[in-house]
């Protein structure tokens, strides 16, 4: 094996290749230290001139077929060349969820906090599933510095996940088997008896991936009702409620309602106490999927609609929406962890040396055996920059800005505002030209404003139709972005009308 001459003897290096860097992947230190800082510095100049980058581009297809058909080389390339394949191949082509114009979906830009923590866990390496290590502790304690500012008790545990879909896989998984264990059907013929009646409930506005993780955990569609939403799309505990007798009579087991704080397409919070109180009646769980809403108790003007939020029995949160975690970081918290420990704690010959009763490690509150500290250090790192006070701010930010884009579409002839809120997401319509396709128009306008790069915006069906959707949660986003999205859609729209006579 030859190694690069660059990554063993820079010019004029006086350190030397110490003994266990002798083998690729080491290097000389004096090498690493010279690309970390142009790494830096290369990351820090890109995050400053991104605002004046178009906020995506169209992939050439060589270039996609460059990164698809890459082949290993027999030989190493030096170290950096990683720096150069991010600047000229990864670089330009991002989703664009770091500019001030991006507004489709919720995705957030990267906090400086965080990208700075990310590194640094990464040099650290520790595995935040077994063993002992402060980042470890510092998971458990992020986890419940999340459940303070959610609102829910200080007995609260749980784990920090890849996002809000393996968050709602851990609750509806933990709900099940907490459901079965109480009944006494968690093996054997009562579980084979039992497990084929468990029906789950959840809005028909609830995030996809509530259905996803029900048929992970081994659901059936025909055991999953989604039940229709009120009039600004929340759930309604009144057809909640129908659904589940209706259920019970027919003899089999509701056993889980998924409440929504913050739906996708609309930002609607669903009904908390009601629900708490029919599980409660009922013995049913309580999961809420707060993956973009979760952390609404913090602001006063949202706090009312979070009144019972403590006394839910699962919370999805994702800090890497709101809080602009880097992408990589949901969370569940459990008031009662012992029931997350219930689901997941297996045990193992080769997993046993040094665990602590009283402290169990958190491979048994999730799947994931060797775990990342990123998520730990990064939401951390990104919650102390901010503060108790900086995490409102940023939220009430987003509601400003929010307020301000329905004021301006409401106001704009040929704009129609749909409902929408309290969560920060305006959806609208434009007028269209007669005898055009409405669902296909709105489509149509959303791929134009993303391919001419200087905004971008998504669609989302709101009472079975395809319209605008323009979601805020960008800390760099000001008003000015606002009445740039405003005229790429005005600009996209104009694209369609008949030219005037003598034009
Ligand atoms: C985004 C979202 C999810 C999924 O979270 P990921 O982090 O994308 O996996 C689930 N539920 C709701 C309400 C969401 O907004």
């Amino acid at each position: 094996m030859t190694r690069r001459l660059s990554d063993l003897a820079p010019a004029g290096c006086s350190d030397h290749l110490s003994p266990m860097d002798q083998l690729p992947p080491g290097v000389n230190p004096k090498v690493l230290r010279d690309e970390l800082a142009a790494a830096a510095e290369w990351a820090a100049r890109y995050l400053s001139e991104l605002a004046e980058e178009p906020v995506s581009r169209p992939m050439p297809a060589t270039q996609r077929d460059r990164l698809r058909d890459a082949r290993l080389g027999r030989e190493g390339v030096e170290l950096g060349r990683v720096l150069d394949f991010v600047r000229e191949e990864i670089a330009p082509f991002p989703t664009g969820n770091g500019h001030p114009a991006f507004f489709a979906w919720v995705n957030s830009p990267p906090a400086p906090a965080g990208i700075i923590a990310e590194l640094l866990a990464c040099a650290v390496n520790a595995t935040c599933g077994m063993g002992d290590n402060a980042l470890m502790d510092l998971e458990r304690g992020t986890v419940r510095m999340l459940a303070g500012l959610a609102g829910l008790p200080d007995t609260t545990g749980g784990v920090l996940t890849s996002g809000g879909s393996m968050a709602n896989l851990l609750a509806l998984a933990t709900a099940r088997t907490w459901f079965l264990t109480r009944r006494g059907s968690g093996d054997g013929a009562a579980y084979d008896r039992d497990h084929a009646r468990l029906t789950l409930y959840y809005s028909a506005q609830a995030h996809m991936s509530v259905a996803k993780a029900a048929a992970c955990i081994g659901l059936p569609a025909h055991r999953l009702r989604p039940v229709p939403a009120d009039a600004h799309d929340r759930l309604d505990p009144a057809a909640l409620r129908a659904a589940v007798t209706a259920d019970l009579d027919a003899g089999l087991l509701p056993f889980c309602v998924v409440t929504t704080l913050g739906t996708t397409a609309t930002g609607a919070v669903d009904p908390l106490e009601p629900v708490t109180a029919l599980c409660r009646r009922t013995g049913m769980w309580h999961h809420a999927d707060g993956a973009w809403g979760g952390l609404g108790a913090t602001v006063p003007a949202l706090a009312p609609l979070y009144r019972g939020v403590g006394a839910v029995d699962s919370l999805t949160v994702d800090p890497h929406k709101t809080l602009s975690v880097p992408v990589g970081c949901g969370a569940l918290l459990v008031p009662d962890p012992e029931h997350l420990h219930t689901a997941f704690a297996h045990r193992a010959s080769y997993l046993t040396a040094g665990e602590d009763d009283a402290l169990p490690w958190l491979s048994h509150a999730t799947i994931e055996l060797t775990r990342p500290g990123t998520r730990a250090l990064a939401l951390w790192a990104t919650l102390s920059h901010l503060g108790q006070a900086g995490v409102t701010a940023l939220i009430e930010h987003y509601l400003t800005l929010a307020d301000e884009l329905r004021r301006r579409i409401a106001a704009q002839p040929g704009m129609e505002l749909l409902a929408g809120g309290p969560w920060p997401v305006a959806c609208f319509r434009v007028t269209r030209p007669a005898g055009e396709d409405p669902d296909e128009f709105h489509a149509r306008i959303a791929r134009r404003v993303q391919s001419r790069g200087r905004a971008y915006l998504a669609t989302v069906a709101v009472h079975g139709r395809t319209v605008l959707r323009a979601c805020l949660c960008n800390y760099r986003t000001t008003t000015d972005d606002l009445d740039l999205l405003i005229s790429e859609v005005l600009h996209a729209a104009a694209l369609d009308e008949p030219p005037h006579p003598g034009r």
